[in-house]
């Protein structure tokens, strides 16, 4: 039996030979593309400006996604959190967060998943308990934005406007998909998002970090810190045995200068572990002279009641020592907490 393959794993030249083998002309891989990118089509028998031979051969060789939403799609608010069914029978989840006009400019950002699993471990978060299965594909993770994007469109003209690459797993670690996805989403042949509207979010995998700043990409760059000190650090974020505070912070300066981009810390709070005043100079002495900004999470209590989230009061002090020391920093609410919607949370009560 034939392999089965699906289109969004493939790139534009991937796709050409694709459509040579079965004796179709170059043109057709880029008809083909703007059919599932832009016009979000979710069948070939939409694409009505292609032969219904071909339609036919196509639907014989090729799948047009990888995945297909479980169960029902949990909505409240603005934020829609989708369980997928991979082909295999893994699951994953993906969130669409709509922020609207009065929080800044409106935005509609989806959150996508990159590994099944995640092999980093951090203690306090559901995915990283669940353990490791595998890496997304390209095409994987490119099918969650396609996903919600037809959702928008369903919906009326709203688009898909921000990318990040926050759900579950470490984008790094599964680098060549990844690309390969930012690629696809970027291409203007393709999804046509600017690479300025995607973050990466990481727990801090050096080498990689530095490879991405050879890239000339304009993605964002989000390093979840947590904690200002090896010691702590180690803890929390195990994989900073590896790469320890120093050599990431090299790295950081190194993604700045190669890409002009202002990074993000993420530095989730945890009562009674990482959220004294203390823990906020260390994290502004860390900092110091570093043209970034600082996202507090208040932890989404999830999988370990050890991680709880601090009171308002202690959140608020850790953010005005922050900025009396110059440190830029916002609270972020995580959202959606009433429908699992943080990290993992989803799957692992689905799992259960
Ligand atoms: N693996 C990547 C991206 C996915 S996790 C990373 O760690 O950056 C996305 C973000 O959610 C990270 O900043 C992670 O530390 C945070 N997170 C996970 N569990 C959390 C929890 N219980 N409370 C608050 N933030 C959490
Ligand atoms: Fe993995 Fe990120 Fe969760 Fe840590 S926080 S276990 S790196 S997904």
């Amino acid at each position: 039996m034939n392999e089965i393959k699906y289109i969004t794993d493939m790139n534009p030249l991937s796709l050409r030979e694709e459509l040579l083998a079965i004796g179709e002309p170059p043109f057709r891989a880029k008809q083909i593309q703007h059919w599932i990118y832009q016009k979000l089509a979710a069948s070939f028998d939409e694409m009505s400006d292609l032969p219904l031979s071909l339609r036919s051969v196509l639907n014989d060789k090729l799948r047009l996604c990888t995945l297909s939403p479980r169960g029902d799609m949990v909505s409240y608010g603005d934020t829609i959190k989708t369980l997928f069914k991979l082909a295999d029978g893994k699951t994953i989840e993906s969130t669409l967060m709509h922020y609207p006009a009065e929080s800044g400019k409106e935005r509609n950002t989806v959150c996508v998943s990159t590994q099944v699993g995640c092999p980093v471990g951090c203690p306090f978060c559901a995915t990283g308990q669940q353990g490791f299965e595998r890496n997304l594909t390209a095409g994987e993770i490119i099918d969650q934005v396609l996903y919600f994007a037809r959702h928008l469109k369903g919906f009326g003209e709203d688009k898909i406007t921000n990318i990040v690459f926050m759900g579950m797993g470490e984008p790094l670690a599964n680098y060549e998909s990844l690309l390969q996805a930012i690629e696809s989403l970027n291409s203007a042949d393709m999804f046509g998002l600017s690479a300025r509207n995607m973050t990466i979010s990481t727990a801090g995998l050096v080498p990689q970090i530095n490879r991405l700043s050879g890239e000339k990409l304009q993605v964002g760059l989000a390093i979840s810190l947590h904690a200002a000190d090896d010691a702590l650090r180690n803890r929390l974020v195990p994989v900073n045995k590896k790469y320890p505070l120093k050599e990431l912070m090299v790295a950081c300066r190194n993604y700045f200068d190669a890409t002009g981009r202002r990074i993000t810390f993420e530095y989730a709070l945890f009562a009674g572990i990482n959220d004294s005043l203390s823990h906020a100079r260390l994290l502004a002495h860390l900092l110091h002279g570093f043209n970034c900004h600082v996202n507090l999470i208040p932890s989404n209590n999830t999988a370990n009641s050890d991680y709880r989230a601090p009171a308002t009061e202690v959140v608020q002090s850790f953010k005005q020592e922050l900025e009396r020391l110059g440190i830029n920093a916002t609270i972020r609410q995580s959202r959606g907490q009433d429908i699992n919607a943080g990290c993992g949370q989803l799957r692992s009560r689905f799992n259960k």
